[in-house]
């Protein structure tokens, strides 16, 4: 019934504390070793109830696990290990924030990168627009190649990201979807697709006539859990 109870690692357990959580908020203690058992899921709860932390804290957990992972090193294209897609440029902040304030000291890179920043140009060369530490501000060519771990992106900027081969999401192992129901009401299931398509993930699952969140989440997730959870 506390963070210390799960084994997320003394570094992200010293930010937990540093931000004075206690308790598991309800979505949290569910989610939370659903997701550390490498389980997909597909998580419903009110705005308030902790999910930005039911998420991020197993992705930076995860990260913080694994062995060096060998990233290819391209000047120009970076290789995040986990992605989080969320509607609007406000969440995407949100997330950002949230997410380095847990990956304080654990070696986690995280970066944000929403559409309606300016395309910079450094020495005639486009340098990448990806937004450090709340703060807009182009990324240069030498910090790419320090690279990003994590991710927090609008679908349509990270389409383009894409396009312009800034990305690659070739080394995804975590995919979390915030408000993925808001995503779709605001269109952006083509670009969802279009993303988790250059992910190495297993091949879609067909759909049939469901409801469009179920659909996308009978194509994306395999043998996922279901949480539905009220406030706290
Ligand atoms: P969220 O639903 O992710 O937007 O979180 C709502 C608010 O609750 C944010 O201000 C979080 O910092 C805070 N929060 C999340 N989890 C906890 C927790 N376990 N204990 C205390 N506050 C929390």
């Amino acid at each position: 019934n506390t963070f210390a109870e799960i084994d997320l690692g003394e570094a992200l357990n010293a930010n937990i504390r540093r931000c004075k959580y206690v308790k598991p908020t309800p979505v949290q203690r569910h989610a939370i070793p659903i997701s550390i058992a490498g389980r997909d899921l597909m998580a419903c709860a009110q705005t308030g109830s902790g999910k930005t932390a039911a998420f991020c804290f197993p992705i930076i957990s995860g990260i913080m696990r694994e062995e060096y992972l060998q990233r290819p090193r391209g000047a120009r294209t970076v290789y995040p290990l986990a992605l989080i897609l969320a509607p609007t440029r406000e969440l995407s902040s949100q997330i950002h924030d949230e997410a380095k304030k847990f990956s304080y000291q654990t070696g986690v890179k995280v970066v944000v990168a929403y559409g309606g920043a300016p395309i910079n140009q450094q020495d005639g060369r486009a340098t990448f627009e990806l937004v450090l530490g709340g703060q807009p501000a182009t990324l240069g060519l030498r910090e790419l190649e320090r690279g990003v771990d994590i991710l927090v992106a609008t679908p349509g900027r990270l389409v383009d990201l894409l396009e312009r081969a800034r990305v690659s999401l070739q080394m995804i192992r975590y995919l979390a979807l915030d408000e993925a129901d808001r995503m779709l009401d605001m269109g952006f299931e083509p670009q969802i697709r279009k993303i988790v398509e250059q992910m190495d993930m297993p091949p879609p699952v067909r759909f049939g006539k469901t409801k469009l969140l179920l659909r996308l989440a009978s194509d994306f997730l395999s043998n996922y859990i279901f949480l539905a959870v009220g406030r706290v």
